[in-house]
C-alpha cells in the first residue's frame, strides 16, 4: 500500500516524498483510511517510533479547511519537547498546503509570542496541557471551532497529573468533535478518559497491548548499590560505539551521574527539568548531532526525545512506575533497527524486574557484567577497527611524513603496531588491570582476597622496597588509584609496583628497590585528589620481584605523552572510548592536569 492509496492531498503527497517515506507504517495503514472515510473517534495503542505522529496528522491535515484562519484541530502532549516535535513533523508534512499555519504552546516561553502565533490564523495548536489552560483562561486562544482534539502519549499526560488541565480543554471544546486518543499502555485513567469524551471508538493496537518491541534485547545485570556507577562505566566501556539514553530516578541523580561521566570523560549530557529550557534544547542539539554520545535523563525530559539510532537505554534506575520501562525502552529498537535495554537491580530490586516480565509479556535476561579483560578486549579490537577505518588527511599529514617515517626506520611493521596499539592502549590495560568483579553474587571481600592472593604468588623475592603513604580507603583510595599516583609522580612504569595494602587512613605498597629513591622524591608532593599525604619508607620489607612475570609498557613520561595526544583525538572525534585510563578520583586528565600544574 501507498500513501496514495490512502487518499491524502497532493501537497501532502508532495511532502512525504520529500521525507522519504515510502510506505504507510502498520498503524498508518490501519488508522488513515478509517479517520478519513469516517467521523470517528479512536484509541491507539501505540509505542513511539511506530509512525503514530503521522497516523494523526495526516488524517487531522485532511480535515483541516486552511483558507479559514481560525483553530480547527488541537493536539495536547506531556511535554515541550513531544509538543515541539509533533509541531515540527506537521509543517513538514503542511509545507506545500497554502496558508496553513501550526502554533506551538508551552511553558517556559514568552506566553505573548505564543498567543500571537495563535491570532495570526494558526489553524492547527499543539500544546501541552497546562499552558493551553492558561491560554484558554486568559482569552488567549479559542477552541470552540475544533473539529478533531488529539491526545499523544495519554498514558503519560495522566502520570505527570494532567487529568484536570485535559478535561477542562475538552470541556472547551464542541461536543460534535473527534477525539483520537494514543497511548502506549491502557490504564484506568486512561480508559476514563476513553469512556468519558469517545463514542464508540475505533481501537488500532500496533503489537499486542502492553507489549515491548520484540527488536529490543532485554537484559539486566545484578549489582551491589555501592557499585552502581562502577557498572554503569564498565557497560559504557563495553560499548565503545553506544549512542545511548541512562534514565535516573530523580533530577538530581541524573545531574550527578551526568557529571560524574562527564569527568570522567565521557561524552555525555544531563536533560532534567531543573535545567532552563535553553540548556535542555541546547543537550538535546548536542545528542541529535551525535557530538554527545550519552544522554543522562529522568523520565519526564525524555518524553519528547525522538531519536531514530538509540543503539541502548540504560536503567541505572529501575522506574518507579512499571508501565514507565515500556516507554524509556522504546527510544531503542526504532524504525526496524535493533536495541539493547540494559537495567542494574540490586538483590532486592529482583522483584521489579518480574512485574516489568509480566507487564512487557517478555523475559528479561540475566547477564553477566563483563571482566575487565573483556572490556579491554572490546576496547582494543575498538580500536583497531578505527585505526582501519580512520579517514586519512593526506594533505595535513603529508608534510610530518618523512621526519616520522626517519625516526621509525629501524622497526620493523610488528614492531611498530606494537608499539601503536600500546602507546594508544596500555593506559587502559592498566585501569582494567585487576578491575573487580562486579556482579553481586561474588562478594567484593571475597574478590578483595583474591586480588591479594593473586599479588602475593607474583611475589616471591625480596627485592622489593615497601613504602607507607598516609593515605587510605577513607579518602576513597583504592588499588588502581595507587597505582596511578605512583606511576604519574615518580615516573616508574605500573609493573615495577607490586604489592598493595589498603586501610583506613594509611597504606602500603612495594615497588623493586631500584627505583626506591626516585619514588621517594618523586612522590614528595603528591596529591590524591587535591590532598597532600605524606610517603616514607615502610619498616618491613616487601615481597619478590614478580613484576617481571607482567609486561609493561614503557615509562610513564611517554604514556603520558600519548594520553594526550590520543586521548584528546578520539574525544573530539565522538568515540569517547580509551580516554579515561582512571575513575573520578583520577582520571587521565586530572591527572594530567595535575601534572601541568606542578
Ligand atoms: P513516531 O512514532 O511518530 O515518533 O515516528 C517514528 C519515526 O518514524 C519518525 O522519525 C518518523 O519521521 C518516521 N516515520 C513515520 N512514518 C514513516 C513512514 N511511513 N516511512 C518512513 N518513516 C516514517
Amino acid at each position: 500500500m501507498t500513501f496514495k492509496d490512502l487518499g491524502l492531498r497532493d501537497e501532502t503527497l508532495r511532502a512525504l516524498e520529500d521525507l522519504g517515506f515510502e510506505n504507510p507504517t502498520p498503524i498508518q495503514a490501519e488508522s488513515i483510511p478509517q479517520l478519513l472515510s469516517e467521523e470517528r473517534d479512536l484509541v491507539g495503542l501505540a509505542q513511539t517510533g511506530t509512525g503514530k505522529t503521522a497516523a494523526f496528522g495526516l488524517p487531522l491535515i485532511e480535515k483541516i479547511d486552511f483558507s479559514k484562519k481560525i483553530v480547527q484541530g488541537v493536539v495536547i502532549a506531556p511535554t515541550r519537547e513531544l509538543g515541539i516535535q509533533i509541531a515540527e513533523d506537521f509543517k513538514k508534512y503542511t509545507k506545500y498546503i497554502k496558508g496553513a499555519s501550526i502554533a506551538t504552546i508551552y511553558g517556559g516561553a514568552s506566553i505573548e509570542t505564543q498567543a500571537r502565533e495563535v491570532k495570526r490564523g494558526a489553524q492547527i495548536v499543539v500544546a501541552t496541557p497546562g499552558r493551553l489552560n492558561d491560554m484558554i483562561r486568559r482569552n488567549m486562544v479559542k477552541l470552540n471551532q475544533v473539529k478533531v482534539a488529539i491526545l499523544d502519549e495519554a498514558d503519560e499526560m495522566l502520570n505527570m497529573g494532567f487529568k484536570e488541565d485535559i478535561d477542562t480543554i475538552l470541556d472547551q471544546t464542541p461536543d460534535e468533535k473527534n477525539v483520537w486518543l494514543f497511548s502506549a499502555t491502557m490504564p484506568k485513567e486512561v480508559a476514563r478518559i476513553a469512556k468519558t469524551y469517545m463514542v464508540d471508538p475505533i481501537e488500532v493496537t500496533v503489537g499486542t497491548k502492553n507489549a515491548a518491541n520484540t527488536d529490543i534485547h532485554h537484559v539486566y545485570y545484578t549489582i551491589n548499590d555501592r557499585n552502581r556507577y562502577y557498572a554503569l562505566k564498565r557497560m559504557l566501556d563495553f560499548h565503545p560505539d553506544i549512542y545511548g539514553l541512562i534514565f535516573c530516578r530523580t533530577k538530581r541523580l541524573t545531574q550527578e551521574i551526568a557529571d560524574k561521566l562527564m569527568k570522567d570523560g565521557y561524552s555525555a549530557a544531563p536533560l532534567h527539568g531543573d535545567l532552563s529550557q535553553s540548556q535542555r534544547d541546547h543537550a538535546m542539539k548536542k545528542f541529535r548531532d551525535k557530538t554527545v554520545q550519552i544522554l543522562v535523563a529522568t523520565d519526564v525530559a525524555a518524553r519528547g526525545i525522538d531519536v531514530n539510532d538509540i543503539t541502548h537505554v540504560i536503567h541505572y534506575n529501575l522506574p518507579e512506575e512499571v508501565e514507565n520501562y515500556n516507554h524509556r525502552s522504546g527510544r531503542t529498537g526504532r524504525a526496524g533497527k535493533k536495541g539493547q535495554s540494559i537495567s542494574f537491580a540490586s538483590g532486592k530490586e529482583l522483584r521489579r524486574i518480574k512485574a516489568i516480565e509480566r507487564v512487557i509479556k517478555l523475559e528479561i535476561e540475566h547477564a553477566t557484567i563483563p571482566s575487565g579483560k573483556e572490556v579491554c578486549e572490546k576496547q582494543l579490537f575498538a580500536l583497531i577497527d578505527n585505526v582501519k577505518n580512520v579517514k586519512v588527511k593526506e594533505e595535513e599529514i603529508g608534510k610530518f611524513l618523512p621526519a616520522i617515517n626517519e625516526q621509525l626506520a629501524d622497526f620493523s611493521k610488528e614492531d611498530l603496531i606494537k608499539h601503536f596499539v600500546s602507546a594508544e592502549f596500555n593506559h587502559f590495560l592498566e585501569y582494567y588491570d585487576g578491575a573487580r568483579d562486579l556482579n553481586s553474587s561474588v562478594s567484593d571481600r571475597d574478590r578483595e582476597k583474591a586480588d591479594r592472593g593473586d599479588r602475593k604468588a607474583r611475589m616471591t623475592d625480596d627485592s622489593k622496597q615497601r613504602f607507607h603513604i598516609t593515605v587510605g580507603t577513607d579518602a576513597g583510595l583504592n588499588k588502581g588509584a595507587i597505582l596511578r599516583i605512583v606511576c604519574q609522580f615518580s615516573d616508574i612504569s605500573s609493573s615495577e609496583v607490586g604489592r598493595i595494602d589498603l586501610f583506613r587512613e594509611f597504606s602500603f605498597f612495594d615497588v623493586d628497590k631500584k627505583y626506591a629513591d626516585q619514588v621517594l622524591n618523586g612522590m614528595a608532593d603528591a596529591d590524591f585528589n587535591g590532598e597532600n599525604f605524606k610517603i616514607q619508607l615502610a619498616k618491613s620489607n616487601g615481597g619478590g620481584s614478580g613484576h617481571s612475570s607482567r609486561s609493561g609498557g614503557g615509562n610513564r613520561r611517554s604514556r603520558g605523552g600519548s594520553n594526550n595526544g590520543g586521548g584528546n583525538r578520539r574525544r573530539e572525534k565522538s568515540s569517547f572510548s580509551n580516554n579515561r585510563g582512571g575513575s573520578s578520583n583520577g582520571g587521565n586528565r586530572d591527572r594530567d592536569s595535575r601534572r601541568r600544574r606542578r
